[in-house]
Parts: structure tokens; sequence; C-alpha cells
């Protein structure tokens, strides 16, 4: 994947740059003399976009993206920062997440899944009879009997759907419970997978502790099979499509880079419903990962539509975030826990846009590449088409051109 034209090449360099810049400067958003410096770089860099005539299809995706990349990027800092904005709250989210996107969230509020939620919180209290906290020596000891086979299935599946490289290795370490939540993570550069204790529900059978490994497996997944394989499948990229920290902090970005991971999980279903008795595990268990999985993003989009309200009234003087909610859900309780308990605006959600627009992002695209090769090509080459979408940390905006391009050329 080679840049053709010569500005382009300097450009992306540039660019990588810029971000790490743009990143340092969100860190401190108050100060005003970095905002003039960031608005300096920003405009420079701009300027060299325009002056760009792309000599082939892979660098016009290359400079479309670099534009959409720091176009809605500078639009996020000038909506938290610009004293005069000019756009009003829904059409800011619609500008940075897509068209329709904040009537979706209004959408998942004014009709949430009652009866999953009702359903999901009866199985839980029914299970929870038997649960074992995972600060025992015997949680701990059952937990890490399932590392190294959690381990070799990773990598099978990896490799097999061509998701890693053949001579791919890695290791997995177990993180002591603490608070019980501590985040699973992956390093990229030493190939380590942390998995949190929280991966594995403890519980007291037959005399013993058995831990279950569902959520263990679908955090795996998300890490390696998602993030790690993303990392690994753009490292021939260029510097402004790579997977670094800086660029996958971009607002376009991130629910690309969540939306891959996201996706891992939903194939981590398939997987874990195929050896339900190699694993000790059953539909149930699946079943309540996935259903609670589902919840967990309904409710990231109830907190993104809760905090953009929240704005609206700090922006709106007229706008009442309670008789709105109240009208739209007719939903007291809902209505005053925004009023009373519900704290955070879009600055603080902003880290987790990735996680509540990736599903929708990732659809978009899988939307246009069946949409231009047929679902049954999409069926019969699915290791094609995830290499496509591996390839790259693009904007969403750019994403599912990018991955017509990669399912064409390669
Ligand atoms: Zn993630």
């Amino acid at each position: 994947m080679e840049i053709k034209n010569n500005k382009l090449k300097q450009l992306d360099k540039k660019v990588g740059d810029f971000y790490r810049l743009s990143h340092r400067y969100l860190g401190s958003l108050s100060n005003l003399y970095g905002r003039e410096v960031y608005k300096r770089e920003l405009a420079d860099v701009l300027y060299e976009a325009d002056q760009i005539t792309p000599e082939s299809t892979f660098d016009d995706l290359i400079l479309k993206n670099i534009q959409s990349n720091l176009r809605l990027n500078d639009l996020t800092l000038d909506y938290l920062s610009d004293p005069n904005f000019s756009l009003d709250v829904q059409s800011f989210f619609d500008k940075i997440a897509g068209d329709g996107a904040f009537q979706l969230l209004e959408d998942k509020v004014r009709s949430p899944p009652w009866k999953n939620r009702w359903e999901m919180s009866e199985k839980t209290q029914e299970r929870d009879y038997t649960r074992v906290s995972p600060f025992t020596e015997e949680a701990q000891k059952a937990a890490k009997a399932w590392v190294p086979q959690i381990k070799e299935d990773i990598l099978k599946y990896g490799k097999s759907e061509g998701l890693l490289p053949e001579d791919f290795k890695m290791n997995i370490l177990l993180l002591p419970p603490k608070d019980g939540s501590e985040s699973s993570n992956w390093n990229s550069v030493t190939k380590l997978f942390s998995l949190g204790s929280y991966g594995f529900d403890f519980f007291h059978k037959n005399a013993e502790v058995v831990a279950i490994p569902t959520r263990a497996y679908n955090v795996a997944f998300h890490e390696v099979l998602g993030h790690g394989a993303h990392q690994i499948n753009s490292q021939n990229m260029p510097f402004s499509c790579k997977f670094t920290e800086e660029v996958g902090a971009m607002t376009p970005t991130k629910s690309i880079t969540e939306g891959v991971a996201m996706n891992a999980e939903k194939e981590c279903y398939k997987f874990l419903r195929d050896r339900m008795n190699n694993l000790r595990i059953t539909e149930e268990d699946i079943n309540l990962l996935q259903e609670g999985m589902e919840l967990e993003n309904q409710t990231m989009n109830e907190y993104m539509y809760y905090a953009l309200l929240k704005d609206k009234e700090l922006k709106e003087k007229d706008f009442d975030g309670y008789k709105h909610l109240l009208n739209l859900t007719k939903n007291p309780v809902m209505a005053r826990a925004f009023k009373e308990n519900f704290k955070g605006t879009f600055e603080d959600l902003w880290k987790h846009t990735g996680h509540t627009l990736g599903p929708l992002h990732y659809e978009k695209m899988r939307q246009k590449v069946e949409n231009t090769f047929g679902k049954e090509y999409l069926d019969n080459n699915r290791k094609k088409f995830h290499k496509a979408t591996l390839t790259g940390v693009w904007s969403w905006e750019i994403y599912p051109d990018a991955v017509t391009y990669f399912m064409k050329n390669n």
C-alpha cells in the first residue's frame, strides 16, 4: 500500500505529528494559547491538503481520510471550546456521527428493551444464589486453569480465519481481582494480553468452585482478534491510518476501531455455541453474555443521549431536559434519574463514542460492501472480507469505500 503522490507522502508524515499535537491539546482544552498553536498547525495541514492532486484511487482515499479526520476532529474540539460555535447540539452530533444519528439515540431512549432488561435481572438473581467471590483462592485457581485453553483457542481461531499471521505468538496473564473489574488490555508491542478476573463467573457447584469463561472469551476476541488483529494488519499502511494511539483517538476513527472489535465479539458467540460441550458451558451462559452485552450497548446509547441533553440545557436557555424526557418516554422515574443523578456532558462521554457508535458505523460499511459485491460473494469470501476490514484505521466517512477498495484490489 504505497502513496504515489510525493506531496501526499510528505503530508501523511506531517499529519501523524499533527494528530499527536491534537491529542495533547484535547488534554488541556481550557488553554487558550494551546488553542492558538493547534489552530495554526491545523490551518497549515489543511492548506497543504488542498494543494494535492491524488494520482491513484489509493491516494484519493488517503487524502479524503486525512481531510475527514481533521474536519470532524476539529468540529469536536470547537464544540467543546468555541464560545461562538454555530451548530446546535443535534446538528453537531449528526455531523460527527452521521445523518440521523441523534434521532437513532432518541428512538432508543423512547423505547428501551424493558422486557429484556426485566428478564435479565430475573435470570441473574437466580444465578447469584450460587455465586462465589472472585477474591477466594479457589476461584482464582479455577480461572487460572482456563488460561492455556483460551490462549490455544484464540491463536487457532485467529490463524484459521486469517486474522492473525501464521507465526503469531502471544502470552496471557490473569489480573488479580482487586475491585473485581480491573480492565483487560492488549499490549501490541509485547504481545501480552492481560485478562481481568471479571472475565469469569464463579459458582459453587457439586462441592467445588467452577469458573464460567464466556466473558473471558468475549474479551479475548475483542482485544486480540479485534484490536490486536487490526493493529497487525495495519502495520504497513501510511502513517495517517496506522493503528497508533493518536490515530485511534481521533473522533471519527474511534467508532471504527471499536466497531471492528465489537464485531469480533459477535464472532465469539458463534465460536462458543459451536464448542459448548468442550468448554462445559450452556446455551444459557452464552445467551446471558450476548444479551448482557447488547443491553450494555443500549445503556451507552442512552447515556450519550442524556449527555447531549445536558449540553442542550447548557446551550439553549429554554430547554428543559426533564420535561423533554418525560414527554418522550412517559417515564417519570427515568426523567427524574436524568435530572437528579446524571452528571455527564458530551465532553465526559466523548471517550465512549467508539463503543456507542461502533456497531452503527461497522454495519454501514458492511451494508455498502454487501450492496457492491452481493451477499453470496461476501458469504463465500469471509476471510477476504475480514482482512479488508482490518486494513488501516479510517474515519467512518471513508471506511466503507476503503473496505470496498481492498476487496477489489487485494
Ligand atoms: Zn475496545
